[in-house]
């Protein structure tokens, strides 16, 4: 009884435009890891959307946030996709450490656009990359005050010259409604070691052998987050 209604339960997912995935990523110099993903497919056509959150995995409101919305979007009333990975490292929310994955002892903020051949960071920041980052119109990457931290609520923008670009990710910014907004226009190269966040927001500048698979992409980010 209970395999049938289990059986029952997906295939109302499945119509409901719901789908229940996961990022795998393999086993290399440490552990493989797999993280959980939804994709909600909206009943009329539209642009693709995508909320991350949990890179750090004890900052609990912006992971809290996603899975309430996995619970509460109703596809029927969506236009476009919506892709929610609602805690990408696991096992700092498992293990209750701020800041680092516990794995290799790096930030899964600051290592995109990652790498097959690295750590475990940097094999899931490569398939983010791959499987999230290049298949959404806007990004939105929530963070929240760590357990070390006491924060106000406040989002950036990055203004990266692209002008089209600009305009959509500060009206993300706006209509996200915080009265605090970082104007980060300062910001030098890529960063992509330091600053996982330029690279999500500078399609532009984009180093040899990261492209967009569709051009027309702009990668509007707006974080909760301490920088
Ligand atoms: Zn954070």
């Amino acid at each position: 009884m209970s395999r049938l209604i289990s059986a029952t339960v997906l295939l109302v997912f499945v119509f409901a435009g719901l789908t229940a995935a996961q990022i795998e990523v393999p086993a290399g110099s440490d552990a493989a890891l797999s993280i959980p993903v939804a994709v909600f497919h909206g009943a009329r056509p539209g642009p693709v959307l995508a909320i991350v959150a949990g890179s750090h995995g004890t900052e609990y409101t912006s992971i809290i946030a996603l899975e309430k919305l996995i619970t509460t979007l109703n596809p029927a009333e969506i236009s476009g996709t919506v892709i929610i990975v609602p805690l990408i490292n696991i096992q700092s929310f498992e293990q209750k450490v701020p800041h680092l994955n516990p794995v290799d002892k790096k930030s899964m903020n600051r290592w995109y656009p990652g790498k097959m051949d690295g750590t475990q960071t940097d094999r899931a920041s490569f398939l983010i990359t791959k499987q999230v980052v290049e298949q959404c119109d806007h990004l939105i990457d929530l963070h929240g005050g760590d357990l070390d931290e006491s924060l106000r609520p406040y989002s950036y923008w990055t203004k990266t010259g692209n002008e089209k670009q600009d305009q959509i990710s500060r009206e993300m910014v706006l209509a996200f409604g915080l009265d605090h907004i970082i104007i980060s226009a300062d910001r030098d190269g890529f960063g992509f070691r330091s600053r996982s966040h330029h690279h999500l927001s500078r399609p532009a500048q984009r180093p040899a052998g990261f492209t967009l698979s569709r051009e027309h992409r702009h990668h509007a980010r707006q974080t909760l987050h301490h920088g």
